[in-house]
């Protein structure tokens, strides 16, 4: 790729691993500045010691739990304390993959908050700020493919997912004309630590069917500045998110679960 980012700065949540990581990789291989948010502050002072010496970028690590209420709001003003934003990657996400009755309530509020206000709140927050320092911005919502074809185990983070995608299309269309592009990247499975998180181990097969988290995000870079509204990387995800389209709503949940089944097995 061959566009220069210098003169942007990035706020990147979830930058402690998996997709979020490969975003700070990337954008500061393109020369943005950026400010890496997550929980694991040990893991972003790393990361921001070796991309500022790799790519001479300039790099703050800002410790964030995103769950918690008022948590996105205190990011955004720390973030932008010093110097505007011109580019939001709102990836940080979670979800437990089991039957909605096992895990307790809190689990699901929790990714409701990560997945789906912090995201909203920061949104906002950044769309006022990018508004008045009249700068060319972008906003990345990371969302997956499971906002178009819901999985078994996954009742909220599905929900969570849709309404991002939601979210992150009709902001495109409202904002159009102002210089903010919103961007919705939809992965499919992409191996990195979420499934941990969410109570799953890759199967062999899933190996072979999951894309890395390098050449995902790839895509996902090309295309928000390409100025595309909607990214699903990978034809085996173009197709997961197109065909409920054409099949009964009970048979796509059918066959995401089934898929889902064969990529992951559950662990205790
Ligand atoms: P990882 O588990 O590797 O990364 C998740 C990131 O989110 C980590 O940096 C984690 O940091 C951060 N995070 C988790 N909880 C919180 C919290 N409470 N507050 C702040 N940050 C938090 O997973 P991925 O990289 O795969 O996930 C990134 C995004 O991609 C998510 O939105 C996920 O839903 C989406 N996605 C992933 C897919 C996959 O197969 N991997 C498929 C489709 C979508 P820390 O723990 O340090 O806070």
């Amino acid at each position: 790729m061959q566009t220069s980012l210098q003169g942007h700065r990035a706020l990147i949540t979830g930058a402690s691993s998996g997709i979020g990581e490969q975003f700070a990789h990337q954008l500061a291989a393109l020369g943005a500045d950026l400010v890496i948010a997550a929980r694991r502050l040990d893991r972003l002072q790393k990361l921001a010691a070796t991309l500022q010496e790799t790519h001479g970028v300039r790099v703050d690590a800002l410790e964030s739990d995103l769950s918690l209420p008022g948590a996105a709001e205190k990011l955004f003003r720390q973030a932008t304390s010093t110097r505007p934003i011109t580019m939001l990657i709102n990836n940080a996400g979670i979800g437990k993959w089991n039957d909605f009755w096992e895990p307790p309530l809190v689990d699901h509020l929790a990714t409701m908050q990560v997945n789906m206000i912090a995201p909203t709140e920061l949104a906002h927050f950044c769309v006022r700020h990018m508004l008045d320092h009249q700068k060319p911005s972008f906003i990345t919502n990371v969302s997956s493919v499971a906002a178009f074809q819901p999985v078994g185990g996954f009742a909220v983070y599905s929900g969570t997912k849709a309404y991002l995608t939601y979210f992150s299309e009709v902001l495109d269309s409202e904002i159009q004309g102002k210089g903010i592009q919103v961007c919705c990247f939809c992965p499919g499975g992409t191996l990195t630590e979420f499934m941990g998180q969410a109570g799953q181990q890759v199967t062999s097969r899933g190996q072979f069917s999951m894309m890395t988290s390098e050449r995902a995000v790839q895509i996902a870079i090309r295309g928000m500045l390409k100025g595309k509204r909607l990214v699903i990387p990978g034809f085996l995800n173009k197709v997961s998110a197109f065909l409920p389209r054409f099949v009964p709503r009970r048979l796509a949940l059918w066959i995401g679960s089934q898929a889902m089944k064969q990529a992951v097995q559950r662990v205790s």
